[in-house]
């Protein structure tokens, strides 16, 4: 069936959801041709994540659809859960996500920095409304998106992968592609295809759950938006999607009919005075499982596909799966354009597979999921939530500096521009207004610094590199914030991590921003010598 005449693309992305969408939008975003292929026609008519993170924000600023995703301070605060009779009836106590934080122990949580810590706060929305946002934003800037599209199958070869799809009128026809990012979900039939096991806690539990629509808004004013239900014979979490749509998740994996769901609904609610429209009813199963491998070959996995964790109030689900598609697509982008070696892409498990096992341990570690956890996993020490979104460490080929002694993740005022994490946010001054560095440096990669000298050595090294590098002029914010000196030097990635760091100036500055950017990007034409 393969040949050579096949048509032939830079990416195949196989499946739309969050992850996969994300993938397209990323790329298109840094000028890669993309196909996406999903098997569906549309978002579910059932919605799974509502909660999304202050980075995943900051994401949606670089490729700039913000203005489409309102914010909510979500990022600086889980949503709040508590154990009620009904939605009418008796409430009980609040259940936290971090131990003692009802009884105001986040009084002891210590204080941000006076500019905060992000441009961006969460979102709430629904997954059926984010997802057209993205497909629609990744469709005009060029991404090929596919409905109705399935992957039957695809062979690796060394230069390529060759995938057979078929639309849903039958036809059926082959691409030839030079890389694919398999976003195919939990069941990922790619990454089963390729062997690929899975471990962690496994399976938690199979649960069903009924969307309905009422107008129930007055049970929200306290800021609570999780209920957990308690019932002799009704036990489950009430939430809503804050459009009108609400949710039951019952704690079982009962089959119920219709009207058994309309009596449990009545009865999660607690009067009989509210109507309410049924819209539909799901099945899931709520697992814990990250795969041995997040590629194979010219594979990549992302999303559920690559992870999938239990929905907790960290926002660590369709989230991670964000960030996964946001540190894959720069090094496509950069091995695709011929800038950087294919070696770049061994960076994408080193960084990202251990950011799942870090969250993973985090869920279990907390007392939501405390049912589950085995002995070994309640002792694991809870981080706090700004270190867990906005400080997580990456160590890889792609990153110099970030040792073995280095803890997982802390504050970004606590890293202080620590390689290997995120570069934190500061306003800078621009014109009459002011911007974020999470607006400047997460685009190219970035020499940031005070002295004139490393503008001219970012503009020699990018010249003979082959690398694009920005210079950006350092106030004193901005080299405390990155803990340089008047003379010391910062290399940011295209994803706005700190690469490497002279805190003062070297006595060789020339060579040695050339031989780290050559080593941090994987530079395909390291003309080191050249520059002497
Ligand atoms: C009840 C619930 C609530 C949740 N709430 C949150 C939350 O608030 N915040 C959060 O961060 N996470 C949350 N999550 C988790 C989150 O929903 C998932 O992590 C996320 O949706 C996974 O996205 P994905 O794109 O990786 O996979 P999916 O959304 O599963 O998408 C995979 C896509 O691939 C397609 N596909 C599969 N095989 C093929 C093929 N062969 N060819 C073409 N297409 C194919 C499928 O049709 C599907 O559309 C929640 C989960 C549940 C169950």
């Amino acid at each position: 069936m393969q040949s050579s005449s096949d048509p032939s693309i830079p990416v195949l992305i196989v499946g739309g959801g969050l992850a996969g969408l994300s993938a397209a939008l990323f790329l298109a975003w840094r000028g890669v041709s993309v196909v996406l292929v999903e098997k569906h026609a549309g978002s579910s008519l059932h919605p799974r994540a509502i909660g999304f993170t202050t980075r995943t924000l900051e994401l949606f600023r670089a490729v700039a659809i913000s203005e489409h995703v309102p914010e909510t301070p979500l990022g600086h605060g889980r949503p709040r859960r508590i154990q009620v009779e009904s939605l009418a009836g008796k409430w009980f106590s609040e259940t936290d996500w971090n131990p003692g934080q009802s009884r105001g122990a986040e009084r002891a949580v210590p204080a941000r920095p006076a500019q905060g810590y992000s441009p961006c706060g969460g979102a709430a929305i629904a997954q059926d409304k984010l997802e057209p946002i993205l497909r629609e934003r990744a469709i005009a800037l060029g991404a090929d998106v596919r409905m109705n599209t399935e992957l039957r199958s695809f062979e690796q070869h060394s230069d390529a992968v060759v995938a057979t799809l078929r639309q849903r009128d039958g036809r059926e026809y082959t691409l030839r592609a030079q890389y694919v990012i398999a976003a195919d979900g939990h069941a990922s039939p790619i990454r089963e295809a390729l062997g690929i096991p899975r471990g962690g806690h496994g399976v938690l539990q199979v649960v069903r759950s009924v969307l309905f629509r009422a107008e129930l808004e007055q049970y929200l004013e306290s800021g609570i938006s999780q209920f957990q239900i308690e019932q002799p014979d009704l036990k489950g979490m009430l939430t809503t999607y804050r459009d009108g749509r609400w949710l039951l998740m019952f704690s079982d994996d009962q089959e119920r009919d219709e009207a058994t769901l309309r009596a449990k609904v009545a009865q999660a609610i607690g009067r009989s005075d509210v109507g309410f429209e049924l819209i539909t009813s799901g099945r899931w199963v709520l697992s814990a499982l990250i795969a041995e491998r997040f590629s194979s070959g010219r594979v990549f996995l992302t999303g559920d596909a690559a992870h999938t964790l239990p929905p907790a109030r960290g926002g660590y689900g369709a989230n991670t799966g964000i960030e996964d598609s946001f540190n894959l697509a720069w090094k496509l982008a950069a091995v695709l354009s011929g800038v950087s070696e294919p070696a770049l892409l061994d960076s994408y498990d080193a960084e990202r597979r251990p950011i799942a096992w870090l969250r993973h341990g985090q869920i279990f570690a907390r007392p939501d999921y405390a049912a589950w956890a085995t002995e070994a996993e309640k002792n694991v020490p809870i981080l706090d939530d700004d270190a867990m979104e906005l400080g997580q460490l990456y160590r890889s080929q792609a990153v110099i500096g970030a040792g073995d002694a280095l803890p997982p993740a802390l504050r970004p005022e606590q890293w202080a521009g620590q390689p290997g994490t995120r570069a934190p946010h500061v306003w800078l001054p621009h014109g009459e207004t002011r911007v974020s560095t999470i607006d400047l440096l997460q685009r190219d990669w970035t020499l940031v610094a005070a002295d004139q000298r490393w503008r001219e050595a970012a503009a020699r090294v990018g010249g003979q590199l082959g690398v694009e590098l920005t210079f950006l002029q350092a106030g004193a914010d901005l080299r405390a914030a990155l803990s340089i000196g008047s003379a010391g030097a910062s290399l940011v990635r295209p994803d706005g991590y700190v690469a490497w760091r002279a805190r003062e100036l070297p006595s060789e500055p020339l060579e040695e921003l050339c031989a780290s950017l050559a080593r941090v990007a994987h530079a395909r034409a390291p003309r080191i010598r050249e520059l002497a």
